[in-house]
Order: C-alpha cells, then sequence, then structure tokens
C-alpha cells in the first residue's frame, strides 16, 4: 500500500500494510533491522542528525529503529491516532504514559480496579513522587465527577477491567475530564485493539500490552502508548527513551506480523467467548458468568454501545470457592492453567492466589475476586471442545 492511498482502506488492510518501509532489497516481509546503532556518512551527518533526526533517520535502538517504526505506525493506523511508542512491556506503556506527563504537585484520577501492576503505579509510585492520586470505583460516573477537580491533570482507568469486566463509560469520563483540561489515559488490553473505539470515544491516549492480542502466540512483551504526535514524540518518547523503556527491533517485529493476522483471531476468540459465556450461564454449579455483552452483566448496555463484540475473556464464579476452582482447574484437559491472556492457547488463571494474590482481602471482596472466580482467556481451539473441556472439569469441581 503506497504511503498516501488514494482513499481510506479499512482497518483489515492497514493491519497487513500500514507502516511498511522496504529496504534497497524491496523484501514483501518486512525486515528486521537487529542492530543497536546507525552509521552516519560523515561527521558533519552525524551531526546533523543528533540536532535534529527526522521520523527515518535512527541514532540508536533506544532512540527508535526501522523496525519499531514500522510497527508504531501500523497500530497507530489501526487505532486512529497520529501517532504510536512502542515500549518494552505493558507496564513501561503505561509507566511511561502517566510519568512522562506529571511532576511533583499533580492531581490524578484513577478507576481502583486495575491490572496489579498499574495499581502498583498509581497507588504506591506516583505518591512517592509527590503525585496525589484519587481512587474510585471507575464505574459510577458520579464518583469520577465528584474526584475530578480543577488541577486534575489526568483520568487513568481500565476500559474493561481485570478480572470481573467492569465497563468504564469512556465517553462519560472524557466529557468530565476534558471540561477540566485533563487527559483521558485507557488501558485498552481487555477491549483489544481489533474492537477499541476508545479514541473515538473521547481518549486522548491508549496504552496496550502487546504481550497479549497483538502477539496473540505469547512469545514476546510488549507494548505501545498511542496518542497525538504530541503526547507522543513530545512528552511520552523523550521520557522513554532516556530511561530505557523502548521495544526491540525483534519483538516489534514478531507484534509487526500478528498485526497482520490480529482481526481474524480476536474475531474468533470473541466469537468462542461469547457461546462459552451463553452455553456457561445457566450451569449450576456456578454462581456468576462474567461476560461484557451477556444481558445479565450490569453494564451490557453500555459494553455493547462501547465494544463491537465483548472480548476474548469471561470469568465465572464457582460454588464451592478455592477447593472447587482448584478441582476444576486440575481437571481441565485442553485449557492451561497460566496468567497471559489473548493467546491462541486457551488459559484459566485463579486470580485470587495469582495475580491478585498480594491484594488483602477486603479488597479482593470489594473489586469481586471471590474465591471461586476463574478468568477464562479464550484462544483458538474448537469452541465445542473447549466447553467440552469445561464442562467435564466442572463435574469435578
Ligand atoms: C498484561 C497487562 C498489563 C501489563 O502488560 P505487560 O506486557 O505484562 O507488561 C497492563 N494492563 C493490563 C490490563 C494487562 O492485562
Amino acid at each position: 500500500m503506497k504511503d498516501t492511498p488514494s482513499k481510506p482502506r479499512a482497518s483489515r488492510t492497514r493491519a497487513v500494510h500500514a507502516g511498511t518501509r522496504r529496504s534497497q532489497y524491496g523484501e514483501v516481509s518486512e525486515a528486521m533491522f537487529l542492530t543497536q546503532g546507525f552509521v552516519y556518512d560523515s561527521a558533519e551527518a552525524a551531526e546533523a542528525r543528533f540536532l535534529q533526526a527526522g521520523r527515518e533517520e535512527f541514532i540508536y535502538a533506544r532512540y527508535g529503529n526501522p523496525t519499531v517504526a514500522m510497527f508504531e505506525d501500523r497500530i497507530a493506523a489501526l487505532e486512529g491516532t497520529e501517532d504510536a511508542f512502542a515500549t518494552a512491556s505493558g507496564m513501561a506503556a503505561v509507566n511511561g504514559a502517566l510519568m512522562s506527563m506529571l511532576k511533583a504537585g499533580d492531581h490524578i484520577v484513577s478507576a481502583r480496579a486495575l491490572f496489579g501492576s498499574c495499581l502498583y503505579i498509581v497507588d504506591e509510585i506516583l505518591p512517592r513522587f509527590g503525585v496525589e492520586v484519587t481512587l474510585i470505583d471507575g464505574t459510577d460516573l458520579a464518583a469520577w465527577e465528584a474526584a475530578i477537580r480543577p488541577d486534575t491533570r489526568a483520568c487513568f482507568f481500565e476500559s474493561l477491567s481485570n478480572p470481573t469486566l467492569e465497563v468504564v463509560d469512556i465517553a462519560g469520563v472524557a466529557d468530565l475530564a476534558h471540561g477540566v483540561g485533563a487527559l483521558v489515559i485507557v488501558d485498552n488490553v481487555f477491549a483489544t485493539p481489533t474492537f477499541s473505539r476508545a479514541v473515538d470515544l473521547g481518549a486522548d491516549v491508549v496504552v496496550y500490552s502487546t504481550t497479549k492480542h497483538v502477539d496473540g502466540q505469547g512469545r514476546c512483551l510488549g507494548g505501545v502508548i498511542c496518542g497525538s504526535q504530541d503526547f507522543v514524540r513530545k512528552t511520552a518518547e523523550p521520557f522513554l527513551k532516556h530511561t530505557g523503556g523502548s521495544m526491540s527491533p525483534f519483538n516489534a517485529w514478531v507484534m509487526l506480523k500478528g498485526l497482520e493476522h490480529m482481526d481474524l483471531r480476536v474475531r474468533a476468540q470473541a466469537e468462542t467467548c461469547a457461546f462459552l459465556a451463553a452455553e456457561l450461564s445457566p450451569h449450576d454449579k456456578l454462581t456468576r458468568v462474567i461476560h461484557p455483552h451477556l444481558d445479565s452483566h450490569p453494564q451490557a448496555a453500555l459494553a455493547r454501545a462501547q465494544m463491537e463484540q465483548g472480548g476474548t475473556v469471561l470469568s465465572i464464579d464457582l460454588k464451592g470457592g478455592k477447593d472447587a476452582a482448584f478441582r476444576f482447574l486440575n481437571a481441565l484437559e485442553v485449557i492451561i492453567i497460566s496468567n497471559n491472556l489473548g493467546d491462541a492457547k486457551s488459559i484459566a488463571t485463579h486470580p485470587a492466589t495469582t495475580t491478585h494474590q498480594r491484594l488483602p482481602d477486603d479488597q479482593k471482596a470489594m473489586l469481586g475476586i471471590t474465591p471461586g472466580l476463574i478468568r477464562l482467556s479464550c484462544g483458538l481451539e474448537d469452541p465445542r471442545d473447549l466447553l467440552d473441556d469445561i464442562l467435564a472439569a466442572l463435574a469435578h469441581a
């Protein structure tokens, strides 16, 4: 695809072609520029590049690399943002997006239902550097309204929370935040880049762990910060390139190839997920089946408005608590016990004893992380095999 196609192309086309840079050899598959540095034609050229490097001029892989640039341009084209900066992991992206724009004395509002490491950043690290953080129930717009102040600099949340799949109203929060000039920073992993409408709904900065659906095969860590050119290049990039959070060219190459088929994978996984949620809903050994598009989800209408499909993860709550949950996990034959998500392989996780183990019991209870809760990340296996596996394991629970 030409850099400036004669008309706008659909997202599946952009996912295959956007950002491609070809070397003098005209390779079809994107080249992996596995180089830490770049050669200058002259001393004057080195001086000029250090003074002001263009987008196609590289200095050092921590600052930028052609394979990483291809990935950044491709995912920015998919997300609908002007630019993107690729990071070493999802956490480098979350940390970079927040730390790069904040200073001592600033105030931010954050949803409390966060991935453990995200909670560590907003609850432990930022306050240590003098940033005031107000943690709230992200599903409650009135709580956002009450917490946002004239001096609030940012609002941070996961649009779909882990593992209880609570939905935050992106447009509602954006209206309130923009009223005081605060940035809306969304960790959009569970919504996936495929189903994301975060930017249309008013998000200013969208962050992904590309370890999840973008790789999609559990191979590499990665992350990305998508936003305006101004935020990405003038705020996030200087912070990340000087503090060491950049993505490696090898990982960028894996992520680039992952983007080519992400749409197909994620749609198939989301279909399986919705199928399993519907089939499991009436099961008498479960107290809850949580899926954003199920009628039983308290925010189903919002979830449907905000996401074309309900994502690739569902959670189930077993009646017998931890013992039943462990019996269930140990009886699974196809689904593996692990903690990634968005992978081609279906994965079952017991949040209370793994990803959320360190949360105090009262906080687990507040977030709905009960002893019987199991998070299921739906992969690419035959959905009938997955259902059989789950039903057989439930019989053991
Ligand atoms: C996995 C995850 C992260 C962290 O990503 P890493 O690539 O593991 O650093 C952050 N937020 C959410 C919602 C995640 O699921």
